[in-house]
């Protein structure tokens, strides 16, 4: 697939809409990051909901500064094609929504880096638009879905995106789905009326079980 920077350049057809993160969502991001700094000589402690400040010299105990920190992201980034991998079903499960609904994925990740992560995703048969931005993830889903008559649902691992994504699509159904990684026992918690989801099976059954309804609501009524 191509890369999109814009959401107006997706062209969408007349079906139910799944926007979906991708770190820690579809492909693991806490797990294969924190080898990567092992391989560098650094260890993350999951003592808190932040990098910054998290991570140290496995040496010597010393905390590493925000800039390294920041530089580690930024290179891990670069560097994903070697340490990202999809979660167990994302791929097929995603495939399979996939004959019944659009997917686009909506990352959160400077846009220098989409190009990298374009051909990652493809690799896995992720071939569904991707959209890489740094800012709000509400407006995008906004300007996507654009008050479309149909169902339309965001997944994702962060509450502070579900939240962007509550207030400016209040019809959408939201999925915090995290991974089970021990840094996320210190996540904050998602807003009332997110649904939260163990794994893609769980997600997947959500999903479907909203489509079905809002469909079945859609219908005329008999006489
Ligand atoms: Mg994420």
């Amino acid at each position: 697939m191509t890369l999109v920077a814009d959401p107006d350049d997706i062209r969408l057809s007349d079906r139910p809409l799944i926007v979906s993160d991708i770190d820690d969502v579809v492909l693991q991001f806490i797990d294969p990051f924190n080898l990567y700094l092992e391989s560098l000589g650094h260890r993350h402690l999951p003592r808190s909901f932040r990098l910054h400040g998290n991570i140290v010299s496995i040496a010597d105990g010393s905390v590493l500064d925000d800039a390294r920190v920041s530089a580690l992201i930024q290179d891990f980034y670069r560097l994903q094609h070697d340490w990202q991998r999809p979660f167990e079903t994302a791929c097929e499960t995603l495939q399979s929504l996939a004959k019944a609904a659009d997917i686009v994925f909506l990352t959160a990740m400077p846009p220098v880096y989409a190009a990298t992560r374009r051909a990652l995703l493809d690799r896995f048969g992720l071939t569904f638009p991707m959209i890489a931005t740094e800012t709000a993830k509400g407006p995008v889903v906004e300007r996507l879905h654009g008050g479309r008559d149909q169902p339309v649902v965001f997944l994702d691992d962060m509450a502070r995106n579900l939240a962007s994504v509550a207030e400016r699509v209040p019809e959408c159904l939201l999925i915090h789905l995290k991974p089970p990684a021990a840094v996320f026992a210190f996540a904050p918690p998602a807003g009332d009326g997110v649904v939260p989801a163990r794994d893609w099976a769980e997600a997947e059954a959500i999903i479907r079980s909203h489509f079905h309804l809002r469909q079945a609501r859609c219908q005329p009524e008999k006489n």
